[in-house]
């Protein structure tokens, strides 16, 4: 530990780190565990099937069958997760002091996302099962061209529609920062990207800096407590680095990589569901009552991804802060922010190697801090080099 605090790092609140992430990974274990046997006994005690058959008394109409079965199956499941949820959450994340959110802001919150995932959900189950009722062969091929164009959907409207819903945000009204802002973006070579503030500090004492949005919905999000809390050369420094991944078209190739590893996953369940299904004595693989074991398959499926999803995410991660320290030229910006963000977010910044393979989307804040001193070493003997030419 020694050595972070020598980088810049805050000892005790990497120690607490380091016991926070513990705890939510002990925590995402139980609950996957508990998912995981609770898909299984309510196959097995056949309570899906007897939901099905419950919904069919009253129904014939295919599509208003699987409507139902969604609507009540998931405010069931979302009722029961409620309490750890709560815990996950909100306890957990006032016990770190994290959360800056009221409890009724949460289940506000909560009830959103429900809804919201509702109707997500309903829109690609009910297309999925339609193709596997009428194109059975194909329906995989099918829904994979379905998913990919709801992604792209998913990732133009997430900046104008889906995250105000949960945040309020607006354009930044610092001039200042606008200013070194379209003089970045002109060294850059990009032609416009709108910087918003985004108001997170009614909920949360982290700070966030992220590109988002596809096209014209393109644009660059600071939030409050980043925006408040960091100085001018920091915050550039992470604009520098947003600018980064949009010169990198990072986002077009995280939908692409996205949607190759859907293709996978969509055959996989066509090559591999039929079999499960038989096995837990559903007549045919369009039958709703097996919804459960398609919602596992994927749930697996994407953990065991997840890994080299992150792997590839952490290389774009390293790509956009070289960028970044080109650009900027302020390595040591970076690096008091780096360390801020890191104490911030109670981010554990350095990690145990294994932990930052499979749960790590950035670098390790250790990492990222010794690649700017690298830099600024860089920089400061090529500089003696030019004016020993100089001379
Ligand atoms: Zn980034």
């Amino acid at each position: 530990m020694s050595d972070i605090a020598t980088l810049g790092f805050d000892k005790e609140v990497q120690k607490r780190a380091k016991e926070y992430d513990w705890h939510r990974l002990k925590l995402s274990i139980v609950v996957f565990s508990l998912s995981f046997l609770a898909i299984i006994l309510i196959i097995e005690f056949g309570i899906s099937t007897a939901l099905k058959d419950f919904i069919t008394q009253y129904t014939s109409v295919e599509w208003v069958i699987i409507a139902l079965f969604l609507l009540i199956g998931y405010s069931f499941v979302w009722v029961i997760m409620l309490p750890l949820n709560f815990y996950e959450d909100f306890l957990l994340e006032h016990k770190y002091d994290l959360s800056t959110q009221t409890g009724k802001s949460w289940i506000f919150d909560r009830l959103k996302g429900f809804m919201l995932s509702l109707v997500l959900i309903l829109g690609v189950v009910e297309i999925v099962y339609y193709l596997l009722r009428e194109v059975s062969e194909f329906w995989w091929i099918i829904s994979w061209v379905f998913m990919t164009i709801f992604s792209i959907i998913m990732a133009y409207v997430a900046p104008v529609l889906l995250m105000p819903i949960f945040y309020k945000y607006e354009p930044i009204s610092d001039d200042n920062l606008k200013k070194r802002l379209l003089g970045f973006a002109d060294k850059a070579n990009v032609k416009a990207v709108g910087v918003f503030k985004m108001k997170v500090g009614v909920k949360t004492k982290r700070a966030v800096g992220a590109l988002a949005g596809l096209f014209r919905t393109r644009r660059i999000i600071l939030s409050d407590t980043l925006l408040e809390n960091y100085t001018t050369d920091e915050i550039e420094g992470i604009i520098g680095h947003e600018l980064g991944h949009h010169v990198y078209k990072h986002i077009g190739k995280i939908l692409i990589e996205g949607s190759m590893f859907m293709f996978l996953g969509l055959f996989l369940a066509d090559q591999l569901m039929e079999g499960v299904i038989q096995y837990f004595e559903f007549k045919e693989i369009s039958d709703i009552a097996a919804l459960p074991l398609f919602g596992l398959f994927f749930a697996i499926f994407f953990m065991v991804i997840s890994p080299i999803e992150n792997t590839i995410s952490r290389r774009a991660e390293r790509q956009a802060d070289q960028y970044e320290l080109e650009l900027v030229q302020k390595p040591d910006a970076f690096i008091s922010s780096m360390t801020k963000l890191c104490d911030q977010n109670l981010r554990d910044a350095d990690p145990h190697p294994i932990i930052e393979f499979l749960f790590y989307d950035h670098p390790s804040g250790k990492k990222r801090v010794e690649h700017a001193m690298e830099f600024k070493l860089n920089i400061q003997t090529n500089t003696v080099n030019m004016s020993i030419v100089g001379k």
